[in-house]
């Protein structure tokens, strides 16, 4: 299998001996690779006991077990692994028998998640190519390319070219802790280069999600995308159209809250993707400058959170992303004289109902969003018992930081969100002091409501203040 296997020659890859044990000298190789124990850094003790316990029973029962995917680019990349994918030539039946932990989930791609408390291991068997259907286990295709099922058993060789980017099919060994590379992909890492395996057009129209996933790897490692990868990208992006919601909610947040979302951000508006995940969100950004500026800046709160590790919700990320949606359609309401606020629910229920269509957001987000955007028209009223009803709302603290984002991307002019960050600081005398300057200062009172409403009704979308 390993024929083509070159071991450490001298060559022009002298950087891999930064990556690998300093002593050896890099290979230079094409074809399949053997990287023993000796001359690779990737260590157990970088795996969690329960990766170790699935691939040690898979081992002791006969069976090839190795890990695969992001935990080992990740070792070699010097980060720490955040979930294990396992790769078998057991099947999901022969699976499930060894672990009673596990259950075999997914129709268009079987796999079995093994389960120790709170983590799980993924485990999937060896793929062949669609093609070489030999078994019940299918793989379908629909007539443009698109992969329909892959349940098709194969070896590992066939496994690894079946997989995305060079750099996700490197495969360790539990049986001899080597590292067998099928697709240059160590050569890839060291060039922090993303290529797709095989054909880059094929690749994308048999799984469109794999655009995204080079988005999100090229934001995550900082990584190049290679030149013919990224070249189809552009004109295949309304492929992800047909993509069911649900699995891209899936990845939006693999792309938003994982500590690279402004980055994902930028690379999707480039390649044109992000229109087909957020069209109205993308259609605003057109029209209304701030908007995007609301988006950027909710991405870095995000990522700066993640960094902080405080927590994050995608009900706050949304209703960001969202917004300048919802302001286009309401002034479009209210210019048809609907009032403000039933404007604003209305708009809010337009546009959810739009975007559900391309991603799917669970109730548990889209509820505390529409609550964020309530509130948005709240928190200008400052007088009397209502300014402690909005503070004791349950979401205030997400309007209240959506309402300095909007000040700080100059939808609205400051003042407001000085105003609340003073009150929620000050003792009772303090508040008090400060709910009688909004007495005396129109433009924060109710009063002046009724102008701004005349004002804004020819077209501004922009809310408030
Ligand atoms: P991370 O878990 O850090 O986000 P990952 O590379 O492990 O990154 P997973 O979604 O966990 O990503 O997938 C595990 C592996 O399965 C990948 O590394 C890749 O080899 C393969 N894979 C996942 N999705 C696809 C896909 N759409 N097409 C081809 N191969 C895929
Ligand atoms: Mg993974």
């Amino acid at each position: 299998m390993f024929k083509g296997f070159t071991r450490f020659l001298q060559g022009p890859g002298e950087r891999l001996k930064s990556l690998f044990d300093p002593q050896a000298v890099p290979v230079v190789s094409s074809g399949p690779r053997l990287i023993s124990r000796e001359d690779h850094p990737v260590s157990r003790q970088h795996f969690s006991d329960a990766a170790l316990k699935v691939l040690y029973r898979l081992h002791n029962a006969g069976h090839q077990a190795f890990l695969v995917g992001g935990c080992i680019r990740d070792s070699l990349l010097g980060r720490m692994p955040k979930d294990f994918d396992v790769a078998t030539d057991a099947t999901p039946e022969q699976i499930r028998e060894l672990f009673r932990n596990s259950r075999i989930i997914g129709r268009r791609f079987r796999i079995v998640h093994v389960r120790f408390g709170r983590e799980v291991i993924e485990v999937t068997t060896f793929r062949g190519k669609p093609g070489d259907d030999h078994s019940d286990h299918i793989a379908q295709q629909s007539d443009a390319g698109l992969l329909l099922r892959d349940n098709v058993w194969g070896n590992l060789e066939e496994d690894a070219l079946r997989r995305d980017f060079t750099i996700n099919a490197l495969y360790y060994n539990i049986a001899d802790y080597s590292i067998h590379d099928f697709a240059e992909g160590i050569e890839d890492i060291e060039a922090r280069t993303l290529r797709l395996i095989g054909d880059p057009a094929t690749r994308y129209r048999e799984d469109p999600v794999r655009m995204l996933r080079a988005v999100r790897f090229a934001a995550k490692l900082d990584f190049d995308l290679d030149v013919a990868t990224e070249a189809p990208i552009l004109e295949q992006a309304p492929l992800l159209l047909q993509i069911p919601p649900a699995r891209l909610f899936d990845e939006i947040l693999k792309l938003f809250m994982t500590g690279h979302g402004v980055a994902s951000f930028h690379l999707l508006c480039d390649f044109g993707l992000f229109a087909m995940l957020f069209p109205e969100a993308d259609e605003a950004m057109n029209e209304l400058p701030w908007t995007e500026r609301l988006v950027e800046l909710a991405l870095e709160s995000t990522d700066r959170r993640i960094r902080e590790e405080r927590p994050v919700t995608p009900a706050f990320l949304f209703a960001a992303l969202l917004w300048g949606p919802v302001q286009q359609r309401q002034a479009i309401l209210e210019g048809d004289g609907m009032p403000p606020v039933p404007a604003l629910q209305a708009a809010s229920q337009q546009v959810i109902s739009r975007q559900l269509q391309h991603i799917s957001i669970p109730k548990r987000f889209s509820m505390p969003m529409r609550d964020i955007w309530d509130l948005q028209h709240r928190l200008p009223l400052r007088r009397g018992r209502r300014v402690f009803q909005t503070r004791e709302h349950p979401r205030f603290r997400a309007a209240y930081d959506l309402l300095l984002l909007r000040e700080a991307a100059g939808e609205l002019a400051p003042g407001l969100g000085d105003w609340w960050t003073a009150f929620q600081e000050a003792d009772e005398h303090e508040q008090r002091r400060l709910l009688g300057k909004v007495g005396a200062d129109p433009a924060g009172s109710g009063a002046s409501r009724k102008r701004r409403r005349r004002r804004r009704k020819p077209r501004s979308p922009s809310s408030e203040t």
